[in-house]
C-alpha cells in the first residue's frame, strides 16, 4: 500500500453516508486509533478497551441517538464494519471476524474481538506527515473546522508540528473529492449580519477589526452545505462552537433551541439557556435568511436532542 492508496481508502469512508445522513462513526474510530498510535506506536485494541472512549466520541461528535442502550455501544458499528483493507478484526482465537457479524457490544466482548490497523497501514502512519495528513483528511471530510481542536484533543492527537507541511497535503490523491471553501463566504455572512453574533448580538472589534466573530455554516461545508449567505450565520466564537456541537440549534422558524442536555452552573454558563426560544437576528435588508432545509439538516444531524446520551 502506498501513501496515496491509504489516503484514497480513508477518503472512501465518506461514501458510507446514506443520503444526507452523516456517518462519522468510522472516521472517529480511525481518528481515535491514530491518537492511540501516536501515543503508543500500535493500534492493537480489544473491543472492550475501545467501546467506552469510541462510543463517547461518536455521541459527542456524531448525530444524536434516542436510545441510551444504543449510545453505549456505538463503537460496535465501526469496529465491525471498518473496511478490511485498513483493519484486521479477529476473535480471541485469532480467527478473522467478517463485517457480517452483528454489531452488538456484548457479542464482540464475548468473542474477545480485537482489531488492529493492517501492518502496511501502521508502517505508513509511522511517518508523522502521513499521520497528520490522514487525520486532517478525515476531519475535513466529516466535520467542520470549529471542531478540529476539540476532536484532536479528544483523541489525543497533537498535529502542531505537522501543520507546517500542510501545503504538501494539498496535492489531493486522484479520485479524492475536495471542495474548496469559496473565498468571500465569511465576509459576506459577517456583513449580512452587521458584524454581530446572530444569537447574542456580540459585536466586539479591535479598532476597526471584528474579533471573536465567525461565519458559521448551518449545513456543514464537508456535508455538502453551500458557501452561501442562506446557509450562513455570523456567530461569536462561543456560540459557533456550541452550534457546531449541537448544544445550540434552530427551529425552521429561526428560533434558537438549547439542548436539554446542556448543563451549566455559573451565571455565564446559564446565559446560554436564556437564548432558548429567542429569534435569530434577521440579516441586513436584502440579505437572504437561512434556508429551512439547512436548518432541518442541522436539527437532524447535529443538534443534541433529548433522549440522546452525551459524554456518558
Ligand atoms: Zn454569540
Amino acid at each position: 500500500m502506498t501513501r496515496d492508496e491509504l489516503m484514497r481508502s480513508l477518503a472512501a469512508l465518506r461514501q458510507a453516508q446514506i443520503g444526507s445522513r452523516r456517518a462519522p462513526h468510522k472516521p472517529l474510530l480511525v481518528l481515535w486509533l491514530l491518537g492511540r498510535f501516536s501515543a503508543s506506536g500500535s493500534t492493537a485494541v480489544t473491543y472492550g478497551e475501545a467501546e467506552d472512549p469510541v462510543s463517547r466520541l461518536i455521541n459527542d461528535f456524531g448525530p444524536a441517538v434516542t436510545s441510551v442502550a444504543r449510545a453505549r455501544q456505538r463503537a460496535a458499528m465501526p469496529f465491525v464494519h471498518l473496511e478490511r483493507d485498513l483493519w484486521d478484526l479477529r476473535d480471541r482465537d485469532g480467527v478473522p471476524i467478517g463485517p457480517d457479524v452483528a454489531e452488538r457490544g456484548g457479542l464482540l466482548r464475548d468473542r474477545g474481538a480485537h482489531g488492529r490497523l493492517r501492518p502496511e497501514v501502521e508502517m505508513l502512519l509511522a511517518d508523522p506527515g502521513t499521520l497528520a495528513a490522514a487525520a486532517r483528511l478525515l476531519m475535513e471530510q466529516h466535520f467542520t473546522p470549529a471542531l478540529d481542536v476539540l476532536i484532536r484533543d479528544a483523541v489525543g492527537l497533537d498535529l502542531a508540528d505537522a501543520d507546517a507541511d500542510a501545503d504538501e497535503t494539498e496535492q489531493a490523491p486522484r479520485g479524492r473529492r475536495r471542495r474548496r471553501r469559496r473565498a468571500g463566504f465569511a465576509e459576506e455572512v459577517l456583513l449580512a449580519y452587521g458584524y454581530a453574533c446572530a444569537f447574542c448580538g456580540f459585536d466586539g472589534a479591535l479598532g476597526r477589526h471584528p474579533v471573536g466573530l465567525e461565519a458559521a455554516h448551518v449545513r456543514w461545508h464537508s456535508q455538502d452545505g453551500p458557501d452561501e449567505v442562506n446557509n450562513g450565520l455570523a456567530l461569536c466564537s462561543l456560540h459557533h462552537t456550541l452550534f457546531d456541537l449541537g448544544v445550540l440549534g434552530l427551529l425552521p422558524d429561526l428560533r434558537i433551541q438549547v439542548s436539554q442536555l446542556y448543563v451549566a452552573r455559573s451565571r455565564a454558563g446559564r446565559a446560554v439557556d436564556d437564548l432558548h426560544g429567542q429569534p435569530v437576528a434577521t440579516g441586513r435588508p436584502g440579505r437572504p435568511a437561512v434556508e429551512p432545509e439547512f436548518v432541518v439538516w442541522h436539527g437532524k444531524q447535529v443538534f443534541k436532542r433529548p433522549g440522546a446520551q452525551v459524554g456518558r
